[in-house]
């Protein structure tokens, strides 16, 4: 069959159309009903929201982390990770290692405690976080008992610890890094860094 359509009649059944659409999802008829059976649930729904920095690199951004129960497992699960449009440093944006942060999160090769190879093992064995701490704080304080250097070879005062060194977090807030500093800088280490730089 030729139709002749001209462009007013044209966009007259156009106008038609869109105007059936509206009232079927409006209530009138079944095109509501075959709409709302194709309308999904929100899926942030019902979700618990944590706030936290990506961990890979010294840029921080910022992160909304978002879970709720498993049902299989009965446990929370993470499952969906957006930028933070709150947060100063990202405003929301993420790069797409921090975009793919939920398969590190989730990743069952993930580390979630601390490990320690012992003086002549060859393996790593997990240690209570308890443990690892205060073997830490001992390691440290026999060492600067050890080696701390009051004066130097011609006698000047220079209180230094130079057999151990300490590595800084760049995800931290001013606040923190500066505590930090004075702590470190306290117990005479000279070997400072910060992760920002590597
Ligand atoms: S999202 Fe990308 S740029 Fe931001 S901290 Fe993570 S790795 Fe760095």
């Amino acid at each position: 069959m030729n139709i002749d359509l001209s462009r007013r009649s044209f966009l007259k059944l156009a106008g038609a159309g869109v105007a059936a659409t509206s009232l079927g999802a409006m209530g009138f008829g079944e095109a509501e009903a075959a709409e709302l059976a194709h309308v999904r649930d929100f899926k942030l729904v019902a979700t618990t929201e944590a706030r936290n920095t990506c961990p890979y690199c010294s840029v921080a951004c910022g992160v909304i982390l978002y879970s709720r129960k498993d049902e299989q497992t009965g446990k929370n699960r993470i499952f969906h990770i957006e930028g933070d449009a709150d947060h100063p440093t990202n405003r929301g944006t993420l790069c797409p290692k921090g975009a793919a942060l939920r398969g590190f999160v989730n990743a069952e090769t993930r580390l979630t405690q601390p490990m320690i190879r012992r003086a002549g093992g060859t393996a790593f064995e997990p240690i209570s976080w308890d443990d690892a701490l205060n073997k830490i704080a001992r390691t440290m304080k026999d060492d600067r008992d050890a080696n701390f250097m009051t004066l130097n070879e011609v006698g000047i005062p220079v209180n230094r610890w130079t057999t151990a060194g300490f590595l800084a977090a760049s995800a931290t807030t001013n606040e923190t890094a500066w505590a930090t500093y004075k702590v470190v800088r306290s117990m005479g280490i000279v070997g400072f860094d910060n992760q920002a730089r590597v």
